[in-house]
């Protein structure tokens, strides 16, 4: 069978174990220190990962809960490091320690993301729900510094935090992150409980506008220093082109190693994919279902005969407003949304309000009455 290229996998998230020290209020599994450890073996690990090599050598992060609670996570790590995969790791900072950094080290660990949502203890710690988070991560930025291990950070925002958008930032870059990632928050796992906290699409729009602007700035002035990226926010590249198109700019932007989405908004189930401590196989971390367990089914099956997997890539097929947009292709917007709002991932994302020039001028989008739309978000 010839394999399209952008349909294999170049990201895999790999939730290693759900537990957790920490219980964030948007975490998308509600892990705690009691959840369940992950039901497979060192070696269905070991041989997950072979099964990922038949099909490409892509970008491995190893995820949780919290991923250095699992014992075996140097073994699992090297293995992977001497597949060919590019090995990372997502940590809450707490546990990181100069051994754990000689073993990433060892062990081949490109890179580790870091979250950081708010620009002080008194922010960051209430999004955590845990007094000293916030001077865990800083402690922890410190320690990859001093052993030179490369790291990002991920931010996430509510209306709780959003105001402190620009400074937590300002916070990534003082710290040395080679990369931010302003994440919108989605409405799953602990995050549903806090719907109401959830941006709406005008304040998504915002931010993303605040976004264009910063990273307008540092591509004019040929700063390499932080890499800039909305994610989970695919209607960002409609933004992006349109701005960039009024300011009369070609504004080239840079692609990041150990990034997701290339030169598209979203590639859930195209090129990136989520496996869950059971095995369950996703197009990414938010999205609710799944079709395939890698334990039954080898990655390099299941990878194909998911039909949630096959139908991501059926772009043709997405309904609503994204049906019919001239951005789809750049954006595809995010089917997680689109699942909680209309219970179909193939319809349009609730969070951009974008009316496709076909819509303007009266062209009818399958699948969709726009007249019972609400407006306001999610
Ligand atoms: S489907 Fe939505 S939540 Fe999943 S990666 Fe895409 S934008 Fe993010
Ligand atoms: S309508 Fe859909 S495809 Fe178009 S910009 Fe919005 S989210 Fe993206």
């Amino acid at each position: 069978m010839a394999v399209k290229e952008e349909f294999l996998p170049k990201w895999i998230a790999w939730e290693i174990t759900r537990r957790c020290n920490l219980q964030c209020i948007h975490c998308r599994s509600s892990s705690t220190i009691e959840s369940e450890q992950g039901d497979f073996s060192t070696e269905d690990g070991k041989r997950l990962l072979d099964d990922i090599s038949k099909l490409s050598k892509p970008t491995v992060v190893l995820t949780g809960g919290e991923p250095l609670l699992r014992e075996d996570i140097w073994e699992l790590a090297e293995y992977g490091t001497k597949l060919g995969f590019r090995m990372c790791i997502a940590t809450n900072g707490t546990l990181v320690d100069d051994e754990v950094c000689r073993r990433m080290k060892e062990v081949g660990i490109r890179m580790v993301s870091l979250s950081l949502d708010g620009s002080t203890p008194e922010i960051h710690d209430d999004f955590r729900k845990q007094p000293g988070a916030f001077e865990g991560v800083v402690r922890a930025t410190e320690l990859f510094r001093k052993h030179g291990i490369p790291f990002l950070i991920n931010s996430s925002f509510t209306k709780r935090n959003a105001f402190d958008i620009p400074n937590v930032y300002k916070k990534a870059r003082e710290l040395g992150a080679k990369a931010w990632y302003m994440f919108i928050v989605l409405p799953v796992g602990r995050g549903e409980e806090a719907n109401a906290e959830l941006l709406n699409d005008k304040e998504a729009e915002y931010w993303l506008n605040w976004h264009y602007e910063l990273e307008k700035e540092l591509i004019l002035k040929g700063d390499n220093t932080i890499l800039v990226r909305p994610t989970c926010a695919p209607h960002y590249y409609r933004i992006f082109y349109q701005n960039a198109k009024r300011d009369g700019l070609d504004l080239k932007r840079r692609n990041l190693v150990f990034g997701t989405g290339g030169g598209k908004g979203c590639v859930a189930g195209q090129s990136i994919a989520y496996i869950d401590c059971h095995g369950w196989l996703r197009p990414c971390s938010y999205f609710p279902e799944s079709d395939v367990n890698v334990f039954d089914v080898p990655f390099h099956k299941a990878w194909f005969e998911s039909k949630i997997m096959q139908d991501m890539r059926k772009i043709e097929e997405f309904k609503g407003r994204c049906g019919v947009c001239e951005y789809v292709k750049i954006c595809n917007g995010c089917r997680v949304r689109a699942y909680w709002k209309y219970g179909d991932y193939m319809q349009e994302d609730p969070i951009c309000n974008y009316v496709p020039v076909k819509m303007r001028i009266g062209l009818k989008s399958p699948g969709l009455d726009l007249s019972k739309k609400e407006s306001g978000g999610i």
